[in-house]
């Protein structure tokens, strides 16, 4: 069939690394004489990605001079385009040398076998460098020196980085492992592969993507509704790779999103589909990554809206979308991200305009607005407070106060400035 949509990044088609069948059988016997080593959830979800060709063109873990160029302007050493480093940390004392074949382990299950091409140390100094790039943002607690006062104890992605051991190795990987999400997940796992030919089968050319890792509310129904209407469908992806505490389970979330779409949607024109990652934490170069791993996907519109993938008070509300203005352009198709933001303004219901509404629809004041955000519903919903009028729909709200009803502990959900609406 032909495809209308939008090439895989990297102009090598999907590049994936997960072998099948006969060939994985043999792998994993070659993986048991190798050296075993340890890997984080982040790194499994990582290899999953290589596996499905979700990181396309990437086909392993970067070397130094891809980590670099990627920290510093958001290229590989070749110029393609690329937001956050995809890294992987070992310990010196593991002694994994170049030319190495190893064999990558989580809970008991063989994820992966890598040919290491690289290995190279971060110093502190080296780490301190990769978190100024890519974490550092132009939000209060980013700026006027507050950075290194606030980042350490509170930055989720700083704090990854920092606890990182001591080197970091390089090379291709094969993966033979997608982890529990083929089975857990079933229909709603989605590959690269399939949802392109999902989007082919119903002739799809400009597909957008809405990023969840939140219940769905108000403001993500109209953002999904808007893309609609102006593309020809919309892939409401959800993360069910590991979240922090507090944050509800992907199960609970992807069946919200399935009781929204059953009663708010019209079917044929969305896709509820999940992806197998982590949060990084990296609040504007984040929406940069959801782009580009979407462009895999087939998607050639993210949707970004306020406060995109925030964290704390570290960027901007908006910086999320300015920094697709701001990354390089080698007027290579192949090298550059072609998935292109759909800018949305801050959105709420509005009891004046009777609607939902946003900043740049609405005339009136705050005190006719509804301001939504996922932390205040998760806030709300973990206390049993009432939940506001046109905050969500009755029918997910129903089956997001019974999870929080068979909690047994209570979840402390902290507020930032950027969710509670005192910067409109
Ligand atoms: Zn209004």
């Amino acid at each position: 069939m032909f495809s209308k949509l939008v090439a895989p990044h990297g102009g090598r088609g999907l590049v994936c690394a997960l072998l099948t069948g006969e060939e994985r059988a043999a792998e994993l016997g070659k993986a048991k004489g190798m050296k075993q080593l340890e890997i984080s959830d982040r790194a499994k979800g990582d290899l999953i990605m290589m596996g499905i060709g979700g990181f396309s063109p990437l086909d392993g873990f970067m070397t130094k001079a891809d980590w670099k160029g990627v920290c510093e302007n958001f290229q590989m050493a070749d110029g393609t385009f690329w937001p956050v480093p995809i890294t992987l940390d070992v310990d010196k004392s593991e002694g994994i040398q170049e030319g190495d074949e190893i064999a990558l382990v989580k809970d008991g299950e063989v994820f992966a076998t890598m040919h290491v091409v690289e290995a190279y140390e971060m110093t502190t100094e080296d780490k301190k460098w990769e978190c100024e790039k890519v974490f550092m943002g132009e939000g209060e607690e980013s700026v006027d020196g507050n950075f290194w006062k606030i980042a350490p104890d509170d930055h989720p992605g700083v704090i990854m980085v920092q606890n990182q051991k001591d080197m970091n190795i390089a090379g291709p990987v094969k993966v033979l492992s997608e982890g529990e999400y083929p089975v857990e997940y079933p229909g709603v796992y989605l590959t690269p592969a399939q949802t392109r030919r999902m989007f082919d089968e119903r002739g799809w050319a400009n597909v957008a993507a809405l990023q969840l890792r939140n219940p769905m509310h108000r403001s993500h129904e109209f953002l999904a509704k808007i893309a609609v209407e102006v593309c020809d469908g919309v892939l409401i992806h959800s993360l069910i790779g590991n979240l922090k505490a507090g944050d509800i389970p992907a199960d609970t979330r992807v069946k919200a999103i399935e009781i929204l779409i059953e009663n708010y949607f019209v079917k044929e024109n969305v896709i509820n589909g999940g992806y197998p990652l982590d949060m990084r934490y990296a609040g504007p170069r984040e929406g940069l990554l959801h782009a580009t791993f979407r462009q895999n996907y087939g998607v050639n519109h993210m949707l970004i809206g306020r406060d995109h993938a925030g964290v704390g008070d570290f960027y901007g509300l908006f910086e999320a979308q300015e920094i697709f203005d701001r990354v390089p352009q080698t007027g290579d198709a192949a090298k550059d991200l072609q998935c292109k933001p759909m800018k949305i303004d801050w959105t709420f219901y509005c009891s004046e305009c009777d609607g939902m509404a946003s900043l740049r629809t609405c005339p009136h004041d705050k005190d006719s607005r509804v301001i939504l955000s996922g932390t205040k519903l998760r806030k709300a919903l973990s206390e049993g407070a009432e939940i506001v009028d046109h905050f969500g729909r009755d029918e997910v709200l129903d089956h997001l106060k019974l999870y929080y009803a068979s909690l047994t502990e209570k979840v402390e959900v902290k507020m930032q400035g950027a969710a509670s609406g005192d910067s409109m």
